[in-house]
């Protein structure tokens, strides 16, 4: 049964995950508990499912709640983490779902933060290098303000991720609730959707099914790419801490998306030839995180190579892939 994590003289027994159905959430959620914490999952399975959480269900220490974080948030008992994860999170879902991305972003925020003040629990905002938009600075540090463009597309989770950041900054000057913000940077492993349009899990499908792999522009847009048990472990490194943050999560391993996709074709052994297809609107040229801060603070660096972590990804992909159509 669940003993918790003891930080800073403070136990952590208990914790609520929100959009812990979704990708990253699943993993979190996963770590608590083989840390010995009890979960709360609360997610409405927008862009999650049930089915990443499914081999977690028998588990004593952790609860599945299907709910709207941004109608309201109710979780009985005491609560000593608070994780907000919950939110569209790849450009296809968000800019489908504008409105609900702004509300979690906005109310889903406000309801959370409301959670920990009233449970006098730790809190962490699951934000974005999204914020930092079409950057002017590269790499960038957590103290570069960022170039986004409020009314673009993109606009809906860009600022619904800085109002969330304000928001979560406010709560910790005025109300003194112990909030931390992690900026996570483009992470991919086992459990993203193969449908959801990120790069990775669309080149992996495309070059499994020998079809073109679909590069926006030229190709020399560039992104760092983290494998997921990093993030979750630089996470969780935030969450046992009583720092504020903002701490960027990412791994500065930059690649440009041809690269990227040239690669994966190696790794699948695919034969798929590289089409282009034209750039989103605001489409950021480069991205790449300064990590000294969470080296300083946490003591964190990610340790998976890019190699690797696209090789466990491509091996997860194409095991998934072959049991759905062993089921037919
Ligand atoms: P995801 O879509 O897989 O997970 C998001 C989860 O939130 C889903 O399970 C979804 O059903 C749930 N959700 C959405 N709206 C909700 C609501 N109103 N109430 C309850 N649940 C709701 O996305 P992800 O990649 O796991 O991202 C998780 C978080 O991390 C997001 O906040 C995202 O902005 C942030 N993030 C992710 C990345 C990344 O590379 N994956 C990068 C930067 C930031």
């Amino acid at each position: 049964m669940a003993h918790g994590v003891v930080w800073s003289g403070r136990e952590i027994s208990r914790a609520v995950v929100t959009g812990g159905a979704g990708f990253l959430g699943s993993h979190l959620c996963e770590q608590l508990l083989d840390r010995g914490v009890e979960v709360v999952c609360l997610d409405n399975f927008l862009t999650g499912s049930p089915g990443n959480v499914l081999h977690l269900m028998e588990h004593p220490a952790f609860r599945l709640v299907r709910c709207d974080v941004s109608d309201f948030v109710h979780v009985p008992g005491p609560v000593d983490l608070v994780l907000h994860f919950a939110s569209p999170a790849s450009p296809l879902d968000y800019l489908r779902m504008p409105i609900e991305t702004l509300k979690v972003g906005s109310l889903g925020t406000l309801h959370t933060l409301g959670l920990a003040k009233d449970k006098d629990a730790r809190y962490v905002l699951a934000s974005t290098s999204e914020v930092y938009g079409d950057p002017l600075v590269h790499p960038q540090p957590e103290d570069y303000w960022g170039n986004v463009n409020p009314v673009g597309p993109r606009g809906v989770y860009d600022e619904a991720k800085r109002f969330s950041e304000a928001l979560t900054t406010a709560y910790r000057t005025s109300q003194g609730i112990d909030t931390g913000i992690v900026r996570i940077f483009n992470t991919y492993g086992p459990r993203m959707r193969p449908d959801d349009g990120r790069a990775i899990p669309a080149f992996i499908g495309q070059a499994l099914d020998g079809r073109p792999l679909t590069v926006a522009g030229d190709g020399s847009q560039t992104r760092s790419i983290c494998y997921v048990d990093d993030t979750v472990r630089g996470i969780l490194a935030m969450a046992f801490s009583t720092e504020a943050g903002p701490v960027n999560i990412g791994n500065p391993d930059e690649l440009s998306m041809l690269r990227l996709a040239e690669w994966i074709v190696e790794l699948t052994g695919s034969e798929s030839p590289i089409g282009f297809i034209d750039l989103p609107v605001d489409d950021p040229k480069v991205r790449r995180p300064d990590t000294a801060r969470a080296e300083r603070l946490l003591g964190w660096r990610p340790e998976v190579s890019s190699e690797d972590g696209l090789r466990r990804t491509v091996a997860w992909f194409a095991a998934r892939r072959g049991a759905n159509a062993r089921a037919g």
